[in-house]
């Protein structure tokens, strides 16, 4: 199923586990597909995300030219995080190109960076919404320059957000395609009506789970973009049959005041759910969003006709050192 370079092999835990969980007032039985527990760095859906890419760069025969990638993220990036560890550990040249400037005040994100040897580029925001905007005007000129200024290098858009992520992210879904039944006693239930639950930013590990075909897929937004956000999903599945089949949809409710941002009860149940379950940490930015909205949805009955609700614990941990909340927009 995987064909993995060994250096990563050696240290992935996939497939992810599936373990039973509880959430108060379900009929549904309820699982957490662990995609925090495939690596402490590496997190989740950025693996899930890169996975087809590092695979296949993994494979090639690498000549007299080593590899060298180059991405984008804030200072706090999941993204910029796993990938720069996943460069340290392949041996492969990283650059990050970096929104906002952090020079002598970096983000422990940046200073790991540091560590695995990226090299770290700072951007102002217009320069930075230059290269990651493709509706920007200058997009193409900026991007074509940056490759233009590094020959060689593999240029990796913000977030992994491209139509390589997924299939990445549809092998979480045929995971749990398999792990599923087998978690049941074979001579007696099967798994009926199964709902699958991320969290949504962007919107490419959403659609990966989508195209994967098993299931119900609820994305809980974690960002405000109504439309918007439906519209990516299409446009990356670009197969409009997926739409008339009416098996996906995301719930807007829970965005709070938007990207990164918490309010008291979202933090009110972050902490009694991590003083209960230890071993099942959640974070304010993505997972605990996710999973406050689930089960605020689970209490409301509205998913009452699913008999196994999965949710897709996409990782994220590390930016839990520092969740000063604003210091993400502020640069
Ligand atoms: C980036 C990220 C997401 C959002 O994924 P999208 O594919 O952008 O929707 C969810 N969870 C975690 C932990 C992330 O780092």
């Amino acid at each position: 199923m995987y064909n993995l370079p060994p250096a990563l092999a050696d240290v992935l835990t996939l497939p992810s586990p599936l373990e039973s969980m509880t959430l108060d007032g379900s009929l549904a039985r309820i699982w957490c597909k662990r995609d925090d527990l495939i690596h402490p760095i590496i997190s989740g859906n950025k693996w899930r995300k890169l996975s087809q890419t590092i695979t296949a760069l993994g494979h090639r025969r690498v000549t007299q030219d080593s590899v060298h990638l180059i991405s984008f993220g804030g200072g706090h990036s999941n993204h910029l995080h796993a990938l720069a560890y996943t460069c340290f550990v392949l041996g492969y040249e990283f650059t990050a190109i970096v929104r906002g400037h952090y020079t002598g005040n970096e983000t422990p994100c940046l200073q790991d960076l540091a560590a695995w040897s990226s090299h770290i580029i700072y951007t102002d925001k217009s320069q930075y919404k230059r290269y990651t905007d493709p509706s920007h005007p200058e997009h193409q000129a900026s991007i074509q320059a940056l490759q233009t200024s590094h020959p060689n290098a593999i240029i990796l858009p913000e977030g992994g957000y491209s139509v390589d992520a997924l299939a990445g992210s549809a092998m979480c879904m045929t995971e749990i395609a398999t792990q599923l039944p087998q978690a049941y006693d074979q001579y007696s239930a099967v798994p009926q009506k199964v709902l699958v639950v991320s969290p949504v930013a962007t919107g490419a590990t959403l659609a990966g789970l989508v195209a994967a075909k098993y299931c119900d897929v609820l994305g809980i937004a974690v960002l405000k973009g109504q439309g918007y956000l439906e519209d990516n999903v299409s446009e990356l599945l670009c197969d409009e049959h997926y739409d008339r089949d009416n098996t996906w949809w995301i719930n807007h409710d829970y965005v709070t005041r938007g990207y990164a941002k918490s309010s008291p009860v979202l933090d009110g149940f972050i902490t009694s759910w991590n003083a209960a379950n230890p071993t099942l940490l959640v974070e304010s930015c993505y997972s605990g969003k996710a999973l406050w909205g689930l089960s605020e949805l689970v209490k409301s009955g509205h998913l009452k006709h699913y008999t196994d609700i999965v949710f897709l614990h996409t990782g994220g941990l590390q930016a839990t050192r520092n969740l000063s909340t604003n210091s993400i927009d502020k640069k």
